[in-house]
């Protein structure tokens, strides 16, 4: 079930590898990035010294320059458009006009009102109208999305409506499927639930035949 495509591995290290190229990029870099590394990590001393810990013993002398590190991983979705990634890469079809469904895509992102995990899967389905993408390009529009501060129906809408805006599609399908951590270790402490999303547009919204197809094949088991 937790299998995650290679290709999406690699492309979480680019959107890293990317981050780190826009903050040590020189003056572009500099201007984009106001606040130093330096003072987040005095940030995060903070709250290390808040929970009644000393930041200064040895297990614990690294983390906030860790932590640096993985904020910058877990927020690297803003430094990148993902009308580009779709704008740069289609390429004009005719003829081909079966439903295009990309399954169970693995995302990481963070709830904005508490900055807990949210951990799920996307399921993303377009009806083409000329213009197709590969499909990675799909998760990397995912991808963008969820690498910043979201409530799931925003994470679902902005999928759905960036893909139909670029492609202009007959028709658009999002379905996605999380565990809110701000649920599981806070909170009521529920584990085991999640939340389901969608967002259907054009011939997805207005067919129901087009939309029960697509969403039998988000409820089928994975192929791998
Ligand atoms: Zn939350």
């Amino acid at each position: 079930m937790n299998h995650v495509p290679p290709y999406m591995m690699a492309e979480r290290k680019n959107c890293m590898a990317r981050k780190l190229e826009s903050i040590n990029g020189g003056a572009a870099g500099a201007a984009v990035k106001k606040i130093g590394d330096a003072e987040v990590k005095d940030a995060f001393r903070t709250i290390i010294k808040w929970i009644g810990e000393d930041p200064d013993r040895d297990g614990l002398r690294d983390t906030p320059q860790r932590l640096v590190r993985a904020y910058r991983e877990y927020f690297c979705g803003y430094d990148e458009d993902p009308e580009q990634v779709l704008r740069k890469t289609f390429s004009e079809v005719d003829g081909y006009d079966e439903m295009i469904v990309l399954r169970g895509v693995t995302f990481e992102s963070h709830c904005e009102h508490h900055m807990a995990p949210i951990v799920g899967r996307a399921w993303v389905g377009y009806l083409p109208d000329r213009r197709v993408v590969g499909i990675s390009k799909l998760a990397r529009v995912v991808e963008i999305f969820s690498k910043r501060l979201q409530i799931q129906e925003r994470l679902t809408a902005q999928v759905a409506n960036t893909i139909d805006e670029v492609l202009k599609p007959k028709g658009v399908a999002v379905v996605v499927k999380a565990a809110h951590h701000c649920m599981i270790s806070r909170g009521v402490h529920k584990r085991g639930a999640d939340l389901v999303t969608s967002r259907m547009l054009g011939v997805f919204r207005d067919q129901a035949i087009t939309r029960s197809e697509f969403l039998s094949l988000v409820n089928a088991e994975p192929s791998e």
